[in-house]
């Protein structure tokens, strides 16, 4: 098999072919859920390269090697969630003592990771309220260890500069982290533009259905086996059928991705201009202050949208109890169409005062957008805005 950096085909044909041959044993031209702990040996040691499944199984090994291709790293590790993959990564590559840099707009659980389980460990988070490189500058010392980033971040949709913040860090001799959740590797692969690790929530586009929690980290071999290690002695794994979930739909995470994007993009400049809407957060539109970078980084702008209404929490909340194809509900990124309240569901972890210093007030709302008729979604919204 070629090496992963190689990339002998393209996007949509490693997305349902990577890792996923047919099956040695059997044919099977779909990988098989390998439902099983253990792994029978000839002899002591004489096995064919598995031995018990939190250390390695085969259907974890397909979306393992799937995900490496797709955002061209070297080497991929799945988790059973998001925040099991970050956990791996901070105590897979830092020690007590050490600094991270990370950008304010953050998603809350990340945010209370750190607060509430790294800070006790010993790690020490700056956080910056200008996501600019230069923002990042400011607060970078020969104490940070990793510099921490999303983009498009959540909930604000601020697009930082993957290339300009990649140099930044290794001038400084930092590692640079990307959670790259909100775009998806098909519309923006870090590694390109100089991240040395990429890490998801592969519960949102990448599983894309609602029905699977999972994570992965992608990155260089040699760097990562610290990670490695980490997730066979700590043992935040994925089973096997959450694997073949999320491979499952990855196999059509290109076409997903084009509908998201067409879909949120006709969407944003219909509710830019809607009356009821004080402020839109899009980095597909034009005056979004972060477009010109997002344009240059990603394939086209995703499925997510922020607004706020006239009238403030109380319009907000009147909205969230009126769409009927919107769900209200947490998370993003599935083929329906979700709405979500940050302030008291997703970024509720975060204390109020810092919340709403950062704009993510009673006020906000997050649209993901899904892949239904966008004329259904525009009459939904319509209805709901009243
Ligand atoms: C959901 C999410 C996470 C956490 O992932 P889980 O799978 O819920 O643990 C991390 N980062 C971002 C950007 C997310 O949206």
């Amino acid at each position: 098999m070629s090496q992963p950096h190689e990339e002998p085909h393209g996007f949509a044909t490693r997305a349902i072919h990577a890792g996923q041959a047919a099956d040695p044993a059997t044919g099977a031209t779909i990988v098989p859920i390998y439902a099983t702990s253990t792994y029978t040996q000839a002899a002591p040691g004489d096995h064919k390269g598995y031995e018990y499944s939190r250390s390695g199984n085969p259907t974890r090994t397909a979306l393992e090697t799937c995900l490496a291709e797709l955002e061209g790293g070297e080497r991929g590790l799945a988790f059973a969630s998001g925040l099991a993959a970050t956990t791996a990564v901070f105590q897979g590559l830092l020690k007590p003592g050490d600094e991270v840099l990370a950008a304010a707009d953050l998603y809350g659980g990340t945010f209370r990771l750190l607060d509430k389980v790294f800070k006790p460990w010993g790690l020490s988070t700056k956080y910056t309220e200008d996501p600019s490189h230069e923002g990042f500058a400011k607060l970078i010392t020969p104490a940070t260890k990793l510099v921490w980033i999303e983009t498009p971040t959540n909930p604000l949709l601020q697009i930082l500069d993957i290339k300009a913040i990649a140099d930044l860090a290794h001038h400084h001799g930092a590692l640079f982290a990307v959670d790259n959740t909100f775009a998806s590797p098909y519309l923006q692969q870090p590694i390109r533009l100089g991240a040395d690790i990429v890490v998801h929530s592969t519960t949102k586009y990448l599983g894309g259905h609602s029905d699977v929690i999972g994570g992965a980290v992608i990155g260089p071999k040699a760097l990562l086996e610290p990670v490695k290690f980490y997730q066979n002695a700590a043992g935040g794994v994925p089973g096997p059928f959450d694997c073949f979930l999320t491979l499952r739909g990855i196999k059509t995470l290109a076409l997903r991705m084009d509908r998201h994007s067409a879909n949120a993009a006709e969407l944003a400049d219909w509710l830019a201009v809607h009356p009821q809407v004080a402020k839109i957060y899009y980095p597909g539109l034009a005056d979004h202050p972060g477009h010109a970078i997002a344009a240059r980084q990603m394939k086209s702008f995703g499925g997510m949208i922020s607004l706020q209404l006239h009238g403030g929490a109380d319009a907000a909340r009147k909205f969230l109890t009126r769409t009927k194809l919107f769900s209200l509900a947490e998370s993003l990124g599935g083929v329906e169409s979700l709405v979500n309240h940050p302030a008291t569901m997703t970024h509720a972890s975060i204390p109020k005062e810092v919340r709403v210093a950062r704009g993510v007030d009673d006020g906000l709302i997050r649209l993901s957008v899904g892949i239904e008729d966008v004329a259904d979604l525009r009459a939904d919204l319509r209805e709901a805005l009243g």
